[in-house]
């Protein structure tokens, strides 16, 4: 039997990673697996298991030869539950990698890539000692930060070694994978030994090592906040990115994004961190699911909601409460509080 060496990709599917670094991400793990399997060495032995994880974690591919992966889609979801995905490396680590025997040589110590872009929402310390425990050891974790809201202190703790990305787009995270594909290629020849680390080449990659001794500091907290919203016309669920206005206290409407169906399929979302008065206007940006430009928000509830300013209909109707108003039109965003409809 042919010695595997097993590969784990866990990966932060949560709302921050919405648009264009989910994509990103995918096209990312779609072309390592295209190179490696160019690589004849990669083929015979590599074999690969993916985790995604937002509210929940969940196995997108089970340890599978490289050959007969298939790139997963990635499905974006609230939350970044890194514990339930360290737990769920484990249980897959025991189950899924052939240990040696006296008689057998088993699977090679397996090499696991976590990328993400926030700091963990459940408790990570509990599972990562119940990982540290396993026997045999679950392999060199490496992890890569991604974009300026990383956790670095919690990240570094969990891996053995971390990378930081400065900024997540296309372009750096193709990058990355670049650096992935080879490290894993290199892996393949020598899978006894830890993955050289040359620092011209992760320069080139835009990658800097952090220094486990000292992290950096991470931001009291997020530049960024998230509010679900719901289409008044299609009902469809959509995201907005709120970024912090550096010259008050006010977070300022950054962009709007669909959602899938279903999003919230695997826990509720939670309210924004921060009041709704302190959210400043998308006036005059499309819904993504309508061509509503107009945005309300409840008075009662707080729920926003597009809106149709062309024909400035009077009438409200709060899709989350069922607050019922007049809508009092002032062109930024208008607050509707309640009257008896
Ligand atoms: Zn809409
Ligand atoms: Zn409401």
């Amino acid at each position: 039997m042919v010695r595997r060496l097993p590969v784990y990709f866990l990966l932060d599917c949560s709302e921050s990673m919405a648009g264009e670094p989910l994509l990103a991400v995918e096209n990312g793990v779609r072309e390592t697996l295209a190179h490696l399997k160019k690589d004849p060495h990669s083929l015979e032995t590599v074999a690969v298991g993916v985790i995604a994880f937002a509210a929940k974690a969940k196995t997108l591919v089970p340890l599978t030869e490289l050959y007969a992966v298939r790139t997963p889609s990635l499905s974006l979801r609230p939350g970044t539950a890194l514990g339930a995905a360290l737990d769920l490396l484990r249980e897959s680590i025991s189950q899924e990698v052939v240990k040696s025997t006296k008689e057998v040589k088993g699977d090679y110590k397996p090499i696991v890539m976590i990328l993400t872009d926030g700091r963990p929402t459940d408790d990570w310390r509990g599972p990562l000692a119940r990982l540290k425990a396993l026997k045999p050891s679950a392999g060199s974790i490496y992890g890569f930060g991604c974009g300026p809201e990383v956790d670095f202190s919690t990240l570094s703790q969990v891996c053995d070694v971390t990378f930081h990305l400065a900024d997540l787009n296309s372009e750096s995270l193709s990058k990355l994978f670049q650096f992935v594909t080879r490290s894993v290629g290199a892996s393949v020849l020598a899978p006894e030994t830890p993955i050289s680390l040359e620092k011209r080449s992760l320069e080139e990659q835009g990658l800097t090592m952090i220094d486990k001794a000292a992290p950096p500091q991470s931001l009291e907290e997020s530049s960024r906040i998230y509010v679900h919203l719901t289409c008044y016309n299609t009902r469809k669920l959509m995201l907005h990115r709120y970024k912090k206005d550096l010259n008050s206290s006010n977070y300022l409407f950054d962009q709007a994004f669909p959602l899938p169906d279903d999003f919230l399929a695997d826990g509720s979302a939670g309210a924004p961190s921060v009041a709704g008065s302190k959210l400043v206007s998308p006036y005059g940006t499309p819904c993504p699911h309508c061509e509503n430009i107009g945005w309300l928000r409840c008075g009662q509830c707080g729920a926003l909601t597009c809106f149709d300013v062309a024909h400035r209909k009077p009438d409200f109707f709060c899709l989350s409460c069922g607050n019922k108003g007049e809508v009092d039109y002032n062109g930024i965003i208008d607050e509707v509080n309640g009257s008896a409809g």
